[in-house]
């Protein structure tokens, strides 16, 4: 014994009913037979947390957010639960354990608390008794002693948080796919599986929609060196391996396209053209929760003039930016609130467009082939997002994805620095 220590994370599809359930806990067995302490993370089953949601809008116009939690930790449960019982009938010792037990200590913002501390000495005493420990995803006790939820997909944060505390090998995603690919297969059928792809990659695909992992998780991974490893829990093929750009094995100038459809835009015309402005507008935004992504502001042409200002947030968050900014209306002098819900937004990441000028032009061009309008613009070192409207993201996806030849052999590289890669 005594290989080390593995942290597996199953999500919602790979114990969705009884029978993945069960191939899962065979698996986790599995590598405990070959020697490594275990700790399996699981998410809630299939739509079991959409579901939790759904009962609490049904009692509830505006649920109290901690009860929320008290509601959505359960699912995470329930899998952990089944889970134990199926690996006690396959002839191993397993224990499940709830976030708070497992000693996930976050912050008390409910329904998106961030993780301050993982005390994992109850953890390591299982694991010292030969146990496997299965941890309730996604979930943890707050500083102020209730259950608290990590948002949306947060199970993968507390795996990467758990393989970080326990100074685990590798935190092994499993999931519906063989890894992360380089377009979503739905829109481009012939998208290619990655082998490798370095965190700041891995950051910005997330960050634009790519759902493999949750963004969060990725920085924690980055932050305290945990490698991720992205794999199907169908079969037993190599998925896709997170790791730092040094590390990675492939060199491409263009990686992956990621996409959302679920944007909207907000314009705010006639804005006063004054210091201090902008600051208003964004504390708003923040105080109201709303996560703002691009910004666009343009300066009036004559000084002393008014500007419009342009950005989008999540179409989920529409109703919310827009009460926000009302009372801005008056206090500003802001002229109107304009949104247009239907956007959506094509991103092109690579880390090699960082040395290589070039990649903008060449998106917007081949944009324009399409016929598609650019509505917006942003960049980052390493990757160039626009946003379009959203029924033209497919087609946006499909052509950027060809033009930049990501399918296969093809890829466009960039030359190794330093003579042969090692792949
Ligand atoms: N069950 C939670 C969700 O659906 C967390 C997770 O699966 O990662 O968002
Ligand atoms: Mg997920």
């Amino acid at each position: 014994m005594g290989k080390g220590t593995v942290v597996m994370k199953f999500g919602g599809t790979s114990v969705a009913d009884a029978e993945r359930l069960k191939r899962a806990a065979a698996r986790i067995v599995r590598k405990r037979e070959e020697g490594y302490d275990v700790v399996a993370v699981l998410s809630a089953r299939g739509k079991e947390t959409d579901r939790l949601i759904a009962d609490a809008f049904e009692v509830s116009e505006t649920p109290d957010p901690r009860e929320m939690d008290m509601l959505l930790s359960t699912g995470e449960r329930i899998s952990c639960a089944l889970c134990a019982m199926a690996i006690h009938d396959l002839g191993q010792e397993a224990v499940s354990l709830t976030g708070s037990q497992a000693g996930i200590v976050t912050d008390t913002s409910h329904t998106k608390a961030r993780i301050l501390d993982v005390r994992a000495d109850r953890i390591f005493e299982a694991l010292g008794q030969g146990e496997i420990v299965l941890v309730a995803g996604f979930q943890g006790v707050s500083t102020d002693r209730d259950v608290t939820t990590l948002g949306r997909g947060g199970s993968d944060t507390t795996a990467v948080a758990l393989a970080a505390a326990l100074g685990a090998d590798v935190c092994e995603i499993y999931t519906d796919v063989p890894g992360v690919f380089s377009a979503d297969p739905r829109i481009v059928p012939d998208a290619r599986k990655l082998d490798s792809v370095s965190f700041e990659e891995m950051l910005e695909m997330s960050a634009s929609g790519a759902g493999v992992l949750q963004l969060r998780s990725v920085e924690y991974a980055r932050n305290h060196g945990v490698r991720i490893h992205c794999r199907s829990s169908f079969d037993e093929s190599t998925g896709t391996i997170v790791v730092s750009e040094q590390e990675t094995m492939e060199n491409p100038l263009i990686t992956a396209v990621t996409h959302s459809t679920g944007e909207s835009r907000v314009t705010l015309q006639g804005v006063p053209d004054t210091p201090g402005a902008a600051g208003r507008i964004a504390t708003v935004l923040a105080e109201a929760n709303v996560n703002v992504d691009m910004i666009i502001q343009n300066e009036p042409v004559t000084e002393g003039q008014r500007a419009d200002m342009s950005f989008t947030v999540p179409r989920d968050d529409l109703r919310t930016a827009r009460e926000a900014l009302e009372p801005l209306c008056d206090e500003l002098g802001i002229a109107a609130i304009v949104s247009d819900e239907a956007m959506g937004k094509v991103s092109v990441i690579g880390a090699g467009m960082k040395t290589h000028p070039g990649v903008a032009a060449k998106v917007f061009t081949v944009l324009g082939e399409e016929g598609i309008n650019i509505e917006m613009i942003a960049t980052s070192p390493i990757k160039i997002s626009c946003v379009v409207a959203a029924d033209r993201v497919p087609d946006a996806v499909r052509a950027l994805h060809s033009a930049f030849e990501l399918s296969g052999e093809d890829t466009i590289r960039v030359e190794e620095p330093f003579g042969g890669s090692a792949a």
